[in-house]
């Protein structure tokens, strides 16, 4: 399911979809909302 975007500052992609593993797998102290102004993960395109 497509919803807000959120991205880790470890991370050069942002991600939309509840569904990407990679973007679950985010630690919480890394995670932030928004964009973070990086492009789309290529697996949350995909979703
Ligand atoms: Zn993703």
């Amino acid at each position: 399911m497509k919803t807000n975007p959120w991205h880790s500052i470890k991370q050069d992609r942002h991600h939309d979809n509840t569904s990407c593993n990679t973007g679950n797998n985010i630690e919480s102290e890394n995670r932030r909302s928004g964009t973070g102004g990086k492009p789309l993960c290529t697996e949350c395109a995909r979703l």
